[in-house]
């Protein structure tokens, strides 16, 4: 990291703290380690982002037993105004964006847009964060990125590069091309010099996921910004696509974990002129998610296991207060908290019966859920409903936390024993909740995908369900045969290893603890992104990309599966 170029970092989301929830899931809250890295390491990075007035949900469990939910606005009285108006065109109407500043989570400046005050016509924009229809999300995304690029100029902030994590953010790459139309270029001309300042992190493994927008949409909506059919079809297809606008308004674009990478570059191979593709890690940030005691107590070479059930006992405290279940904390807690989309697969270990049934009820293991359903995927809410039917059956074994959040995530990743992470490959892109895990202590029990690939050893610093999948069982499907081998890992490792070899058992923490806290740090993926995405020159970006062209040759052909998101 010679260079210190200035970076401006666009995202939809960002999950700093739980007291400011303008975050969904994963995507926000790597946005938000990354500031966090960002400041911690003294870069000269800002955040942009928008001020939503409610987050995507607040989820509760009702009567039946379904999740319902519920949309309360904040007032964020305690950001600062920074006093900076900028308009978009939007529709036609000119529409104000309010600038406010946040940095009082020890994170690089962030700054969000709002076009929800009170004279505000336009509140609907930014007043729910993945919410409402097409157009909906198209003004938030022409707020988010030409009314980014706007804040910056009337901030005074010099940039160099400008870095979009996702594809929402592209409307931004248009804008500068605007710019520097207005100042003579040609489109070729603009397009190809802003190509060189902008870097793109793509995060879906599966096209259908990739959003997707009618041209006659963007028309209606201004979102052309002063270009034309032909010059947006050149950027982004027909309809137009907002990843593979990304790929080629950017100079180098990042998977976010090695396996990603490959899924990425097979999924949009039949794109022209796009950038080269590689895999950066995603990383979490320390020191919002390690638990101070157990990094001391590592860090000192003292024994992990107290910090560890100090940390469980409050895991298991909080789930008495808030769902009236009792845990034993001398029992084995394996936790499992995501977004309850199929892929996921979050009822998976309760799929053969015989096996779990008796451990649950004889208390031998005891299941910690959360994990909230989009608004509309009523499939995530059945999945949600069946583990909340779990919890009733299993009352003190199965346990539902509503309304997953960082404070519960938190507390989650830091209280349980194991970690279980199953999904379906090759969906999971990265994955971050596990390394946060890791961190702790807290052994990853997982399936081999995103970040996975590059994470514990089988047996030494967690378990991988890939490492014992017999050949026999090929013929079953995925389903069946990762829930054959997950059981088989419990009985035949996991219960062993917990009650009767804690030795052992403490090796594995401490093995975990050695695997992640550098390597999945945000602060060693901010340092990756400078000196592989921000820090790089055409000629050097083409050496790294032929070399890396040659290693992934002689990687296996990735296998896509077909099936739904
Ligand atoms: C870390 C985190 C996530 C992402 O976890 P995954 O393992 O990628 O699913 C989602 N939501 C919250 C609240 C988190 O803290």
């Amino acid at each position: 990291m010679q260079n210190k170029p200035n970076i401006a970092y666009f995202c939809m989301e960002y999950g700093l703290d739980e007291e400011l929830p303008i975050y969904s899931g994963g995507l926000g809250v790597l946005a938000g380690d990354y500031l966090k890295a960002a400041a911690d390491l003294d870069l000269p990075v800002i955040g942009l982002g928008i001020l939503w007035e409610q987050d995507y949900t607040q989820q509760y469990i009702g009567e039946d037993g379904r999740p319902y939910d519920t949309f309360p606005t904040f007032d964020f009285d305690f950001l600062t105004d920074t006093g900076i108006t900028v308009t978009v065109n939007i529709e036609g109407e000119e529409v104000d964006c309010k600038v406010r500043l946040v940095d009082k989570y020890d994170n690089a400046p962030l700054y969000l847009l709002d076009t929800n005050f009170p004279e505000s016509e336009h509140g609907w924009i930014t007043s729910k964060l993945y919410g409402g229809d097409d157009k909906d999300r198209l003004a938030q995304e022409m707020v988010l990125g030409i009314g980014g690029v706007r804040a910056l100029r009337k901030l005074d902030i010099d940039v160099d590069k400008y870095h979009f994590n996702e594809g929402h953010a592209v409307l931004a790459g248009v804008e500068l091309i605007r710019e520097k139309m207005e100042a003579g270029m040609s489109f070729d001309e603009a397009k190809e010099a802003t190509r060189e300042e902008i870097v793109f992190t793509t995060h879906t493994p599966v096209r259908a996921g990739n959003e997707i927008h009618e041209h006659r949409l963007l028309q209606h909506m201004k979102a052309y910004n002063s270009l034309n059919y032909k010059q947006m079809k050149e950027i982004g297809d027909n309809p137009f696509n907002m990843t593979v606008a990304g790929l080629r308004l950017s100079s180098i674009t990042n998977g976010v974990s090695d396996l990603h990478q490959e899924t990425t570059k097979e999924m949009w191979k039949d794109v022209d002129d796009k950038a080269p593709i590689i895999g950066i890690t995603n990383g979490v940030h320390a020191k919002t998610w390690q638990d101070e005691r157990i990094k001391n107590a590592y860090e000192a070479g003292e024994d992990l296991w107290q910090p560890h059930y100090e940390l469980k006992q409050e895991l298991v405290d909080y789930v008495k207060e808030v769902d009236g279940a009792n845990l034993n904390p001398d029992s084995l807690i394996i936790g499992f908290a995501r977004r309850t989309a199929p892929y996921k697969r979050s009822e998976l270990i309760f799929r053969d019966a015989d096996a779990i049934d008796p451990l649950l009820r004889e208390g031998k293991i005891q299941l910690v859920f959360s994990g909230k359903a989009h608004p509309n995927d009523d499939t995530g809410k059945d999945i949600v409903q069946n583990l909340v039917q779990m919890e009733q059956k299993y009352t003190d074994s199965v346990v539902f936390l509503e309304n997953y959040d960082m404070d519960i995530a938190r507390k989650m990743v830091r209280g349980s024993d194991v970690w279980l992470n199953n999904p379906r490959r090759p969906l999971e892109a990265s994955g971050t909740s596990g390394m946060k895990a890791a961190m702790n202590g807290v052994l990853n029990l997982s399936v081999v995908d995103g970040w996975l690939a590059e994470g514990p050893e089988h047996g030494v610093s967690g378990w991988l369900i890939d490492e014992v999948l017999h050949e026999e069982y090929n013929h079953l499907s995925e389903d069946e045969q990762d829930l054959r081998a997950l059981h088989q890992i419990i009985y035949d490792e996991v219960i062993p290893t917990y009650y009767e070899n804690h030795e052992e058992w403490k090796k594995m923490m401490q093995a975990s603890i050695d695997m992640s806290h550098e390597q999945f740090s945000a602060q060693r993926m901010v340092k990756e992104y400078y000196d592989r995405l921000y820090n790089i020159t055409s000629k050097e970006r083409d050496k790294d990309f032929e070399a890396i062209e040659v290693i992934t040759e002689s990687i296996e052909e990735v296998h896509f599966p077909q099936h739904e998101m």
